[in-house]
C-alpha cells in the first residue's frame, strides 16, 4: 500500500530514452536468483472434520508424504482425531528452488489467525512469520448444501485469511451431484457474503492468462480427490488414483476432479499471489482494525507505519506493567495483612505479661506493707514470714 503514491503521480514521470545499455533491465533475474537462494515460505491451513482426506490431499498436493501413513504410526502415536491445533512444517525442493511448507491442521474454529505470533511478527521481536497464506476448508460431500457449521467458520476467518472451499472426497458423488452441490455452496456463500480467494486479474494482462484465471475460478469449490498411491489403468497406465472394482479415479486427471485445478491456484499459479495478498490486504486489514480499536488512526506513510508498530508494542508492554504491578501489589498487600496479624500478636502477649507483672508487684507491695506494719501474715504466707523473723534476729 505505501507504493501507491509514487504510482498516482504520473504527470511527474518524463520517458526518457536510454542512450545505451544500463543494466537495470537484469532486475527480475536478480529478484529471482535472491529468491532461490532465500527459498519461499508457505503456509497453509486445512480445516475440516477427521477423515475428510486432509492429509492425504496435502501429500497428494506436495507429491510428500508430509503425513505419514497411519498404519505406520504405532497405535499410541496414531494422529489425533482432533480438536487440538497442529503444526507440521517440512522443506522441500524442486529443481533447486527450496519451499519451508507449513501445514496447519485444525478442525477448531476461531481466532487461530489472530493469533499472538501475528502480533510478535508485526512488531519484529519474532522473526519467523506465522501468517497462514491460505485456508483450504474441506467439505463434506453430503451433496446437499454448507452446514451452519461451515458458514460460521467461513465467516469468522473470509477477512482475516485467503479462504478456498474444496469438496472432499469428490468420487463418492456423480457428476451431476457435484454440479448440483457446487451451486448450492456458492449460492451459500453469496448469501451469507462470503469472500472466497479468486484468482486476480489485471488489465494488462494478455488472454490466456485470462483464460486461465477463468478457467481456475469456474471450478471454485473445488471437486477434489485425493491418494498417494500409484494404481494401474485398464489400459495400462500408472497413475496416482484411487481403484474401485468398476473403475480408476485419476487424481491428476481433469475429467474426473478438479485437483489440478486447485494445485494450480495453490501452488503454480498464484502462490505468490497468496502470499502477497495475505501480506498487504488482510494482514494489513487485521492491523487496521487492531489500531482502531486501540485509538490509533492508520496512515500508510512508512515513518507513521513503524511509529503504529510502536505503539502496539508499547501497549503491550504497559499491558505487562500493569500486570507485574498488580501482582506486585498483592503481594504487597499479603505480606501487610501477616504482618499485621503477627503485630496483633505479639501486642497481646505483652499485654498479658504486662498483666501478669503488675499483678505480681501489686502482691508483693501488698506483703512488704503487710510486713512493715507488724501485721501478722495469713497462714499459707505466715511460714515464710517467720523463717524471715527469724533470720533477721
Ligand atoms: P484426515 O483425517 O482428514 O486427514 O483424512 P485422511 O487423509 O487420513 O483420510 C481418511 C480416509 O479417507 C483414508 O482412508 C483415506 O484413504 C481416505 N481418503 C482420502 N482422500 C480420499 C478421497 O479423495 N476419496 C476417497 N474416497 N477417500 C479418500
Amino acid at each position: 500500500p505505501s507504493l501507491v503514491p509514487a504510482a498516482a503521480a504520473p504527470s511527474n514521470i518524463i520517458r526518457k530514452k536510454l542512450m545505451g545499455y544500463v543494466g537495470f533491465a537484469n532486475l527480475p533475474n536478480q529478484v529471482h536468483r535472491k529468491s532461490v537462494r532465500k527459498g519461499f515460505q508457505f503456509t497453509c491451513m486445512v480445516v475440516g472434520e477427521s477423515g475428510l482426506g486432509k492429509s492425504t490431499l496435502i501429500n497428494t498436493l506436495f507429491n510428500t508424504t508430509l503425513y505419514p501413513p497411519k498404519e505406520q504410526l504405532p497405535p499410541s502415536a496414531e494422529r489425533s482425531k482432533t480438536v487440538a491445533i497442529e503444526s507440521i512444517g517440512a522443506d522441500i525442493e524442486e529443481n533447486g528452488v527450496r519451499l519451508h511448507l507449513t501445514v496447519v491442521d485444525t478442525p477448531g474454529f476461531g481466532d487461530f489467525v489472530n493469533n499472538d505470533d501475528r502480533r510478535t511478527a508485526s512488531t519484529g521481536i519474532k522473526i519467523v512469520d506465522n501468517r497462514v497464506h491460505a485456508c483450504l476448508y474441506f467439505i463434506q460431500p453430503t451433496g446437499h448444501s454448507l452446514k451452519q457449521i461451515d458458514i460460521e467458520f467461513m465467516r469468522r476467518l473470509h477477512t482475516k485469511v485467503n479462504l478456498i472451499p474444496i469438496i472432499a472426497k469428490a468420487d463418492t458423488l456423480t457428476d451431476e451431484e457435484v454440479a448440483e452441490f457446487k451451486q448450492r455452496i456458492l449460492a451459500d456463500i453469496a448469501h451469507h457474503n462470503i469472500h472466497i480467494f479468486q484468482a486476480p486479474t489485471y488489465d494488462n494482462e494478455d488472454e490466456e492468462t485470462l483464460a486461465e484465471a477463468e478457467e481456475i475460478a469456474s471450478k471454485i469449490p473445488f471437486a477434489v480427490v485425493g491418494s498417494d498411491k500409484i494404481v494401474a489403468t485398464p489400459d495400462g497406465r500408472q497413475v496416482r488414483g484411487r481403484a474401485y472394482p468398476w473403475g480408476v479415479v485419476e487424481v491428476d486427471n481433469e475429467d474426473h476432479c478438479d485437483f489440478v485445478k486447485l494445485r494450480q491456484m495453490l501452488v503454480r499459479t498464484y502462490m505468490e499471489e497468496l502470499r502477497e495478498y495475505t501480506n498487504d490486504v488482510l494482514y494489513e486489514n487485521w492491523r487496521t482494525e487492531k489500531l482502531l480499536s486501540m485509538g490509533v488512526a492508520q496512515d500508510s506513510t512508512p515513518p507513521r507505519r513503524l511509529q503504529e508498530e510502536r505503539i502496539l508494542h508499547e501497549a503491550k508492554l504497559a499491558k505487562m506493567e500493569a500486570e507485574m504491578k498488580m501482582v506486585f501489589q498483592q503481594k504487597v498487600q499479603e505480606k501487610e495483612s501477616k504482618l499485621k496479624q503477627s503485630e496483633e500478636e505479639l501486642y497481646a502477649r505483652h499485654k498479658e505479661m504486662k498483666d501478669a507483672l503488675e499483678k505480681q508487684r501489686s502482691e508483693l507491695e501488698d506483703k512488704k506493707r503487710r510486713i512493715e506494719s507488724g501485721r501478722p501474715l495469713t497462714p499459707e504466707k505466715a511460714s515464710t514470714g517467720r523463717k524471715k523473723g527469724f533470720l533477721r534476729t
